[in-house]
């Protein structure tokens, strides 16, 4: 049985065959792949655009695809979530969708064998399809992207989104600097640099702009948000004309995070990846369900 709590979970060529199929899917919806197969989406942390992009996802593949809203489910009244995990399995599930803020729940889940596990976010440990989408758009615009030479601004320490795409990006071969305040810095062997200054970004292809969680940090870190910005917020000001490519996972933190002019520059490919992310995560899907 396949999961996919991180992209380390897949082999190349099922790194490759997804991209592949992703890429086809873009230019041609599949009939429907997983006719009969039910898929349950258990997001214990809020969710805009990778819950949505799952279920569409799913059911552009003919999937039956059911939600359980945990703020109204027996792990209220008591129950363990191993236990609703084991419910929902002997319901005939072919997957379970889970988003939680521990980050060892979807690998424990996955260990049960009983049905297949995909990670839709784990803490700050892993959101593997948010790095497989990433990635698919990063390839459409640059075809290799090894020696591609990526920025990670913001709150690197608290992003799930950030620790999946160093791994994904590092296993690709792309060269990877980290630029955030100390609060903001994990303790790891990259590069990193304190400053978004003119001979950074001189010198990256890709600017990786990341949300301010502040709702994962125990102490306040910034007094307010506009001296972050200051510092850290990608402007038209900032990157002047260079051909950077903008990527943000979202939520954007509107003229924090990016301005608002930014956003509607050629450059910025938010949009993009959010499109990106249906194709891909149908893939998965076929990866997971069908393939293996
Ligand atoms: N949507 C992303 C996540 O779930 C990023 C964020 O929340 O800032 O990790």
């Amino acid at each position: 049985m396949q999961h996919l709590v991180d992209t380390e979970d897949l082999s190349d060529i099922q790194l490759a065959n997804i991209i592949r199929d992703a890429k086809a899917f873009k230019r041609q919806l599949p009939p429907p792949l997983l006719q009969n197969r039910l898929l349950i989406t258990l997001f214990f942390e809020n969710s805009t655009r990778t819950r949505s992009s799952f279920e569409i996802a799913g059911k552009r593949l003919g999937a039956t695809v059911v939600h359980l809203d945990p703020t109204k489910s027996s792990t209220k009244k008591g129950e363990t979530l191993g236990d609703t995990f084991d419910t929902l399995s002997a319901m005939g599930a072919d997957g379970i969708i889970i988003r939680h803020e521990f980050n060892s729940v979807p690998r424990k889940l996955a260990d049960k064998n009983s049905t297949t596990v995909i990670n839709a976010g784990a803490g700050n440990y892993a959101h593997p399809t948010q790095a497989l989408l990433d990635y698919f758009t990063l390839l459409e615009i640059f075809g290799d992207l090894k020696g591609k030479r990526i920025a990670i601004v913001g709150d690197i320490v608290s992003s799930r989104v950030a620790s999946s795409a160093i791994r994904l990006f590092e296993r690709v071969g792309m060269d990877i600097t980290l630029v955030a305040p100390e609060p903001f810095m994990p303790n790891n062997s990259l590069r990193k640099c304190e400053k978004l200054d003119d001979e950074l970004l001189d010198n990256v292809d890709i600017i990786m702009s990341l949300r301010a969680q502040l709702e994962r940090h125990k102490a306040p870190i910034f007094e307010d948000y506009d001296e972050y910005a200051k510092e850290y917020c990608i402007t038209k000001e900032r990157l002047k004309d260079r051909n950077i490519i903008v990527l943000h996972p979202g939520p954007v933190m509107r003229n924090i995070d990016i301005s608002d002019e930014m956003l509607e520059d050629q450059r910025c490919k938010v949009l993009e990846q959010v499109k990106n992310g249906v194709f891909i995560r149908m893939a998965i899907l076929k990866a997971l369900l069908l393939d293996s």
